[in-house]
């Protein structure tokens, strides 16, 4: 049993994002006691299930103590929880109390990239947002390691000791891997064709930046940010340091948690802001024009629904809450 303080309650944060479920356990005082990150195949009940009671273990409690559950992510209406919020508005709140002062945060998940603006309260200016496509995506990157046969983990010190001046002209996750494929039998070194792509995924994720308005101290949240190639490159084309977190793709289920705890000590102002990220959120993803200039929207499956991810917004998606600019 973890040790009971004055007030001994603890609130749940469960992330259940596309390859990942992650849980994040927090006391009444607003300390993270317990943890889990566990790798899904798919969107998965079970792991979910898995990822909580391992938390639970970690923090020494049992579900019990848990007054509030709060869920995130892509899967979060498949989670038993008390509330839903959006990623944008956890990954914010998680980034902020993990690096308090962040202004601005990058999170690049396994199938989409959200640039996201915080107030100095650490709530959500504005975002924006790629999720129609794998480019620049932590789906983007698996397919970079199986097409270099290169552990995940690795393909960011692989990228680290090459050069970064090949031409890589395809950011579509599908040409992509044709692409290193064809570098790969011209004989290129795997180190500088890891590097190169880096490079031009961080040129990429500027722009998603610019959309939002370049901002200091950065923080990186989602499992992407474990890639020090990428956290380089994009610091490289921010010019602009980015702040380390120890466990980035804890950062959304954190902030989820922290969401839980403040709502349970009678914060309903978050929910109000929350509703209206998501209805910005909902409102970009309906006027996105769905359309990949590598594959010319031929492949047509949207990252979500299949295990060809092709389609692109060509303008992303940006949102406000409200008050804030729309851009
Ligand atoms: P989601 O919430 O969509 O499940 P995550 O934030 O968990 O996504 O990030 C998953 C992605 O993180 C994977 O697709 C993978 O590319 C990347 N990733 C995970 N671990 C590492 C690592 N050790 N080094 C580099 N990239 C990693």
């Amino acid at each position: 049993m973890a040790e009971s303080g004055a007030a001994n309650w603890f609130v749940m944060g469960v992330d259940l994002g596309s390859t990942t479920a992650k849980v994040a356990i927090v006391d009444a005082a607003g300390a993270m006691v317990g943890s889990k990150i566990v790798q899904m195949g798919a969107v998965s009940r079970e792991a979910v299930r898995v990822a909580m009671e391992s938390a639970l273990e970690d923090a020494g409690i049992t579900q019990d103590d848990i007054v509030r559950t709060i869920s995130t992510g892509y899967g979060r209406k498949l989670v038993p929880s008390d509330k839903t919020f959006t990623e944008i508005t956890c990954h914010a709140r998680g980034a902020a109390a993990l690096f308090p002062g962040v202004r601005l945060v990058i999170d690049i998940g396994g199938q989409d990239s959200k640039a996201i603006a915080v107030d100095s309260d650490g709530l959500v200016d504005r975002f924006a947002m790629n999720d129609r496509c794998a480019s620049g995506t932590g789906r983007f990157f698996d397919v970079l390691s199986r097409a270099l046969e290169v552990p995940i983990g690795e393909v960011g010190d692989l990228a680290m000791a090459g050069s970064n001046e090949l031409e890589v002209s395809s950011m579509c996750a599908t040409f992509a891997e044709t692409e290193v494929i064809s570098l790969l039998a011209q004989g290129a070194e795997t180190a500088d064709i890891a590097a190169s792509v880096h490079k031009a995924v961080a040129a990429r994720t500027l722009g998603l930046v610019a959309q939002v308005g370049k901002a200091s101290p950065v923080v990186m949240t989602g499992g992407v940010a474990k890639n020090r190639a990428l956290v380089h490159f994009l610091s490289e084309a921010l010019r602009l340091p980015i702040e380390m977190l120890d466990e980035p793709q804890i950062a959304g289920a954190y902030g989820a948690a922290i969401i839980a705890r403040e709502e349970h000590l009678g914060n309903v102002a978050l929910a109000a802001a929350d509703d209206a990220t998501a209805t910005q959120f909902a409102a970009g993803l309906a006027d996105a024009v769905p359309h990949c200039a590598d594959c010319d929207g031929q492949l047509g499956l949207h990252a979500n629904h299949g295990p060809v991810p092709v389609t692109i917004a060509t303008r992303p998606m940006v949102g406000a809450r409200s008050g804030g600019r729309e851009l």
